[in-house]
C-alpha cells in the first residue's frame, strides 16, 4: 500500500531523513518510535503531501506522491499535533466543512455519528475555541476520519489526552484496523505503541534502525531493544 524507498530530506544544513526504505502493505499497523528530532514527523509530513522530499520515492496505492497530491489527500487522514480546526465554528461546523470539502455523501449524519464516536455528544453546537485541548484533540480525531480513510498518520496521538479519551482512542483505532485499512502511528508511549500495531520500526537520526513484528515483543523485551538503539546515540 506505501513503498518508501531511499526517502531523505533536508532543511538546509540539517538531515532530517537520510535513506528510509519502508513497504507497509494493506491492512498493516505499523507504530513508529524514535527519540525527540529521529525525523518521524518530518517522515510522516513527506507521507501526507504536505512537505517534499529532497530525493526518493514513494508511492501510495499506486500513486507516486510528487505527482498525484489531491488523489492521494482523498486517502489520507491525519491527526497531528496541529487540529486543523476553525475556532470560530462549531464542532459539527467544521466536520460538515470538512465533508464538503471531501464530498462527503450524508454528511449531517457521519458528522452526527463521528461526534458521538469520539464522545463530544452534547458538545456538538458549542464553538470549538471554547473546547479543552483534549476536546479539540478528540474533535481532531473525528475531522481526520470524515471521508473515511483508508490510510491514516497519527502523529502522537495521545498527547493531551485525559485516560477516558485515551481508551477511546485505542478502542476506536482498534476498530478502524480492518484488512482495508493502512495506519503509521509515531508515539513515545511504548504500551500504546505495542498494544494495537502488527509491525514496530524504530527511526535514529533519519534512519531506521530496527523493525520487526510487534508480537515477537513484551513492553519488557522491547524497551530494552529501544534501549540499546537509541540510548546514548540520542
Ligand atoms: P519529535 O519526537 O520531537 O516530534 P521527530 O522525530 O518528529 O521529533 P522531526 O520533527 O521530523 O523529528 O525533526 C527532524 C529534524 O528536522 C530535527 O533536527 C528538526 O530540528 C528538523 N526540522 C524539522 N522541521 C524543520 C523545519 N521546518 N526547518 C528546519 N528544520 C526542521
Amino acid at each position: 500500500m506505501i513503498k518508501v524507498s531511499g526517502l531523505r530530506k533536508s532543511y538546509g544544513t540539517v538531515d532530517a531523513l537520510r535513506g528510509i526504505d519502508l513497504h507497509i502493505r494493506m491492512g498493516e499497523f505499523l507504530t513508529l518510535f524514535g527519540p525527540n528530532g529521529a525525523g518521524k514527523t518530518t517522515l510522516l509530513k513527506i507521507l501526507s503531501t504536505i512537505i517534499k522530499q529532497t530525493h526518493g520515492k514513494v508511492e501510495i496505492d499506486g500513486l507516486d506522491i510528487s505527482e498525484a497530491h489531491y488523489d492521494i489527500r482523498k486517502k489520507i487522514g491525519v491527526i497531528s499535533h496541529k487540529t486543523f480546526l476553525y475556532g470560530d465554528l462549531t464542532a459539527r461546523e467544521n466536520l460538515l466543512f470538512y465533508a464538503r470539502m471531501y464530498d462527503v455523501k450524508k454528511a449531517e449524519e457521519r458528522a452526527h455519528h463521528l461526534i458521538k464516536e469520539v464522545g463530544l455528544d452534547g458538545r456538538e453546537n458549542h464553538q470549538v475555541r471554547t473546547f479543552s485541548r483534549g476536546m479539540e484533540q478528540r474533535l481532531s480525531i473525528a475531522r481526520a476520519l470524515i471521508h473515511d480513510p483508508n490510510v491514516i498518520y497519527l502523529d502522537e496521538p495521545y498527547s493531551g489526552l485525559d485516560q477516558h479519551a485515551a481508551l477511546m482512542l485505542r478502542n476506536l483505532l482498534k476498530n478502524l484496523h480492518t484488512q482495508d485499512r493502512t495506519i503509521i502511528m509515531t508515539t513515545h508511549n511504548i504500551t500504546h505503541g505495542l498494544e494495537i500495531s502488527d509491525r514496530v520500526v524504530i527511526q535514529l537520526k533519519g534512519q531506521i534502525v530496527f523493525e520487526d513484528k510487534t508480537s515477537n515483543h513484551s513492553t519488557e523485551s522491547f524497551e530494552k531493544i529501544y534501549f540499546e538503539k537509541v540510548g546514548g546515540q540520542a
